[in-house]
């Protein structure tokens, strides 16, 4: 058995624990972080997480003050506009279309979208140039103990650590919740969504496109071009029967289906990638915190991928945390309390707004479908209701 102290350990290396340890890092606090995967930075290679993901404008900013986004800049597409568009009708033709302009709030895009694998590559490389960071891929939390002034750490391979705070960053089924105790809500919707990238003739112009018809939204976010063609990530939500089914198709008939399904917005779709299946839940921690641990991002909560909150929800909660941590001792039930407090009363609204949207978007009730084609008009057509929306979109509570 092996035992060393660090100030800070983080169970879960995804884009959440990475991102937390590049911050904790970069702030001058020795961090130990664990995953029992190898992380996996290539797009060919198997188990690659080929989703995207769209850091919206206060994410970036946070990213940068981390020095992550120096890395990612380059790699990032501009999402200019939010486009919602609704085909539930006869024809399924556009029924009603709404723009959410970036510029008529700010003078920046709203955000940008990166591919999970690579921002996986560019904070492993980040993390290579913080001493006070050790990575241990391969190495998993098993349980903690924690006491007056520090937790014990058991991982995997008999090694422990003493730390004044653990974070569990390790997703939806996280060890750190379960060692700590902590309760989760979970709603199960019967839904899943396929991600994967396509090409197609006609350019997006740096447009995000939510087109919503039944079983759920089907969205475009855009990429850089891909062997001389416009590409877009695609994320399509459906009941599960329908995910199974259209899974099974052929490459040519899936094209096809997505063709028919995005109303040809775009024109053809050419795949420019596999097709991964993502199932969708809702779920929330009935706590934050418990002794000398703090949970943050999938580990706290996970919505449906509906209006890119995910992931920026987790780096509101590693930004305010980090706060914490320079203003307080450590780990200390005062420093968690204010954790609690800051953050749980935020998440759980946006859980519940989310879920809202997802069950409107699901459903086939051509009364409940001509009330959202009216909502969207409405919401969009009124100008502060507009702006407002856009800047709580962002973030803004
Ligand atoms: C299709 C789809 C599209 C999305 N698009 C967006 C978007 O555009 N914008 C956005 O903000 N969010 C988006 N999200 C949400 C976002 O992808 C997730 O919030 C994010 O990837 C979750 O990151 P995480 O690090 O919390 O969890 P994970 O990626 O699940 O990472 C958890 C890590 O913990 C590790 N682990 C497990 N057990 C242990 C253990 N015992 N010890 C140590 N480590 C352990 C796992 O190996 C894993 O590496 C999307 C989600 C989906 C499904």
């Amino acid at each position: 058995m092996k035992r060393i102290t660090s100030d800070i350990v983080i169970s879960g290396g995804g884009v959440a624990g990475l991102t937390a340890a590049a911050a904790f890092g970069a702030a001058g606090f020795s961090v130990v972080i664990v995953d029992p995967a190898l992380p996996v930075t290539n797009a060919a290679f198997e188990g690659a997480d080929l989703r995207t993901t769209a850091f919206l404008q206060p994410a970036q900013s946070f990213l940068d003050d981390i020095g992550l986004w120096g890395r990612l800049a380059e790699y990032a597409t501009p999402l200019q506009v939010m486009r919602i568009a609704d085909v539930s009708g006869e024809g399924r033709g556009a029924r009603v279309t709404a723009d959410f302009d970036a510029a008529d709030i700010s003078d920046k895009p709203f955000g940008w979208n990166l591919p999970n694998w690579l921002l996986r590559r560019e904070m492993l490389a980040r993390l290579k140039e913080l001493p006070n960071v050790e990575f241990h891929a391969g190495t998993g939390f098993v349980s903690l103990l924690p006491r007056e002034t520090e937790a014990l750490v058991m991982l995997t391979g008999g090694l422990q650590v003493r730390a004044k705070l653990v974070i569990g960053a390790d997703g939806r089924h996280s060890a750190v919740r379960e060692a700590a105790e902590i309760d989760v809500k979970t709603h199960r919707y019967g839904q899943k969504a396929i991600s994967f990238a396509v090409t197609h003739p006609s350019p997006h112009d740096n447009v995000s496109t939510e087109i919503h018809r039944s079983g759920g939204p089907f969205t475009f976010v855009p990429l850089p071009d891909h062997e001389g063609e416009p590409c877009s990530a695609v994320v399509w939500m459906e009941k599960g029967a329908e995910v199974n089914r259209l899974m099974a198709l052929s490459d040519e008939e899936f094209e096809s289906e997505a063709l028919t399904r995005s109303a040809a917005l775009y024109g053809s779709l050419t795949l420019a990638t596999r097709r991964m299946v993502w199932p969708i839940i809702s779920q929330v921690a009935s706590a934050l915190s418990a002794p000398r641990t703090a949970l943050v991002a999938e580990a706290a909560h996970v919505v449906p991928p509906i209006g890119a909150q995910g992931l920026n929800m987790s780096l509101n909660d590693i930004a305010t945390l980090l706060d914490l941590a320079r203003e307080h001792d450590l780990g200390s039930r005062k420093m968690l309390d204010a954790y609690q407090k800051a953050r749980h009363g935020d998440i759980k609204l946006r859980v519940n707004g989310i879920d809202a949207l997802n069950r409107a978007s699901m459903s086939n009730a051509p009364f409940l479908q001509d009330l959202r084609v009216a909502g969207i008009k409405a919401l969009h057509d009124a100008a502060p209701v507009r702006r407002g929306l856009m800047k709580l979109g962002l973030g803004a509570s």
